[in-house]
């Protein structure tokens, strides 16, 4: 089953709004084994939809349209579709009852151009709105299904999830789950390389490979029978890819990073602290990111200048001076001087020149330094980052969650 969604709405092309529909439709269809094929975006012009529409009903089964279902002039989804389809339309009585309802209900007066709203192309199921006026329908024609949606999501969502994904979902022999294997420290292009022979040769499940904020998330989807299961399609596959990639394989459920080193602080009851140069407090905003964190996450401290590094980690001024703010001898001292301030099994620092400014020759843009100061010692990094300031500092944190998780998974790599 091919499906196309059809967007309907000038503001869309004029970049008003993002086409989050879209999105949404396409990341559940899957699930119930229906493939997207294509996306369409087209404004609220009668002709240029007619054409759209004659367009999908040539290369799709499914066409599901959101948009233009409201009560005013430039809402003409539903006219357009029934011309199309050569339909006339006939007035819902339910569908009035309720619209009635909802006005009464919200003490206000319901405008002659509502009424549009209950009528419908000849035929077609009704699907109720329970957040806003406008129902939606579904139409079968010629083998083709149709299906239109009200445009704000808040109302579009609801509707999608209750009746139209249990009714393809009724309809389908087949099913797909997807499982997310998260990769970090190893990059796109030697994780596909590593990977190949696995994605070329495999037909059920498939395997994909996408970049994205500097870690690479491998989709593995498996198509299985309505009553099967599709898990016993992913596992050995999963199995043969950690073996591949060992323990650069930080998650397998769609969890973060931050969220991956957080549960096992939790798990291991290991409290944090952390002391921040060049990412300024966004290591803490990220950790912060996670319910919960107060229970191991016990401070941060942005030490951007050279007095405050000493004033509030210890960190001595011969190490400034001699190597610099950005060197591993500072951010050793950084960590283990957050560390005994706060009294927490593990200490974090990072320091580092996130540009566009500030570099030399020996020291350029992106070279950043963590360390990891524990009971038994600290370890410290020297990372090569590129990419703006934004992305320099993000990638920073990410090396502090990876860095986390190392530790606690394997402490004994870092004695
Ligand atoms: P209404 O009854 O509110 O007029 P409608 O079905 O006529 O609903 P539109 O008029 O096309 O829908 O859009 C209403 C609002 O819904 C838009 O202003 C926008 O906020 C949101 N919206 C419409 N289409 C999309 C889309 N594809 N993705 C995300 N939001 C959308
Ligand atoms: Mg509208």
């Amino acid at each position: 089953m091919k499906a196309e969604i059809l967007a309907v709405g000038t503001e869309l092309l004029m970049g008003q709004i993002a086409n989050t529909n879209a999105q949404y439709i396409s990341s559940r269809l899957p699930e119930i084994g229906i493939g997207v094929y294509y996306h369409g975006v087209v404004g609220d012009n009668p002709e240029r939809l007619k054409q759209s529409l004659r367009l999908a009903m040539s290369r799709a089964d499914i066409i599901i349209l959101t948009g233009g279902l409201g009560p005013t002039q430039d809402d003409i989804t539903k006219e357009t579709v029934a011309a199309v389809l050569e339909r006339k339309l006939v007035l819902d009585r339910t569908s009035l009852e309720q619209m009635e309802k909802f006005f009464r209900n919200r003490n206000r007066e319901m405008t002659k151009n509502n009424l549009k709203q209950a009528w419908f192309p000849e035929g077609c199921t009704i699907i109720r709105n329970s957040t806003g006026t406008a129902p939606g329908c579904i139409i079968e024609d010629k083998g083709k299904t149709i299906v239109l949606l009200p445009g704000p999501p808040s109302e579009m969502k609801p509707m999608f999830e209750e009746t139209v994904m249990p009714y393809f979902a009724s309809k389908s022999e087949y099913r797909l789950e997807s499982m997310y294997l998260r990769v970090f420290g190893i990059g796109e292009s030697s994780v596909e390389d590593a990977i190949m022979d696995l994605i070329d040769g495999q037909t059920n499940p498939t395997i994909a490979s996408y970049a994205r904020d500097g870690e690479v998330t491998i989709r593995v989807t498996a198509k299985y029978p309505k009553n099967g299961d599709g898990m016993d399609l992913i596992r050995p596959v999963e199995d043969e890819i950690r073996r591949r990639l060992g323990d650069a394989v930080f998650s397998n459920d769609n969890s973060s990073l931050v969220k991956v080193a957080a549960k096992l602080l939790f798990e291991k009851k290991k409290t944090i602290s952390v002391a921040e140069s060049c990412t300024g407090g966004l290591l803490a905003a990220k950790l912060t990111d996670v319910p919960g964190i107060s229970e191991v996450f016990d401070r941060a401290v942005v030490t951007y200048s050279n007095r405050s590094k000493m004033e509030q980690l210890g960190v001595r001024q011969e190490t400034l001076e001699r190597y610099g703010a950005v060197s591993e001898e500072t951010a050793v001292e950084m960590a283990v001087g957050i560390r005994n301030v706060s009294g927490t099994d593990i200490g974090i620092s990072v320091t580092g020149i996130a540009g566009p400014g500030g570099a030399t020759d020996e020291k350029p843009i992106g070279l950043v330094y963590t360390a990891l100061a524990h009971r038994d010692g600290v370890t410290a990094k020297k990372l090569h980052l590129w990419g703006n300031r934004a992305k320099i500092r993000n990638m920073a944190c990410l090396h502090v969650f990876d860095m986390i998780r190392r530790y606690l998974t394997r402490p004994e790599d870092f004695n």
